[in-house]
């Protein structure tokens, strides 16, 4: 069903609005974790500023070790939608149990589906049992066949509304936290009529390598670009090492919307 020779046009997947896949770039920031009402609410203060719509912010964070900060679950979503409301922005977040996505769909624009989960299959049908957009994340150790596959589990159980993000792979070099497949970007947009977005926060890993990443994201085609953003980063509960503060947010929208694969 995901497939381009299923449907040869591009699949748009309306966001409040924002209509992601009609061949403009789409950007998504946002912290790693969602902390409090206040810290949410200055990124989305700085989001909105910059004319975007889109805000990211994880309130169930798959942490690879049980004793770091788990999120603030139920509690992170109700933020979400606060912030959401009042500044009229749509907001994405994971959700990683199969009985919180009916939940979820309350609180969220666009439910995220991510790396650690791309083959939890039990969570990818219930993601495609509910009329919501979903984001779903390369997994870090998954071939782009096996990531197509997973978003054929989605539309298989009805939801078409998918968005593929590429988040890095897990490779032998240890200099960024992961290895961006770039290439992945057009081989899913031939393969597949759905949008994809890169996630230049995880597949790097580094807050230098950012800019570049996103500038290689929107050159090679990709239909958005998600990024990490804390008012603190030093402070931050999670992802501390390459978070942009506001300061590096202003520059890195400056420098992207005056490059040449600004679209
Ligand atoms: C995230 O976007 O918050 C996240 C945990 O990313 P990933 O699943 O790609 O590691
Ligand atoms: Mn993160």
């Amino acid at each position: 069903l995901v497939s381009r020779k299923k449907k040869s046009e591009n699949t748009i997947v309306d966001v409040k609005g924002e209509k992601i896949g009609d061949g403009k770039s789409h950007l998504v920031f946002g912290p790693c974790a969602v902390e409090s009402y206040e810290q949410v609410a200055t990124v989305a203060e700085a989001v909105k500023g910059k004319g975007l719509k889109l805000l990211r912010g994880g309130a169930f964070k798959p942490r690879t070790s049980p004793y770091d900060f788990q999120g603030l679950g139920l509690e992170g979503l109700k933020i979400l939608k606060r912030v959401a409301d009042e500044y009229d922005l749509a907001v994405i977040s994971e959700i990683v149990s199969p009985n919180d996505i009916e939940m979820a769909v309350d609180y969220l624009d666009v439910i995220q589906i991510g790396a650690r989960n791309m083959q939890n299959f039990e969570l990818l049908k219930a993601a495609g049992s509910v009329n919501k957009p979903i984001l779903l994340k390369r997994g870090m150790a998954a071939t782009i066949e096996e990531f197509i596959n997973a978003a054929e589990y989605i539309m298989a159980q009805g939801n078409g509304q998918i968005i593929l993000c590429e988040r890095g792979i897990r490779t032998y070099e240890r200099a960024t936290r992961n290895t961006l497949d770039i290439s992945a970007v057009p081989i899913l947009k031939q393969e597949t009529h759905l949008p994809v977005f890169v996630d230049v926060t995880h597949s790097t890993g580094r807050r230098d390598l950012l800019l570049p990443a996103a500038k290689a994201a929107l050159a090679i085609g990709a239909d958005g670009v998600m990024a990490e953003v804390h008012p603190d980063p030093a402070v931050a509960l999670s992802d501390s090492a390459q978070q942009m503060d506001l300061n590096q947010f202003d520059h890195f929208m400056k420098e992207l919307s005056t490059s040449a694969f600004a679209r």
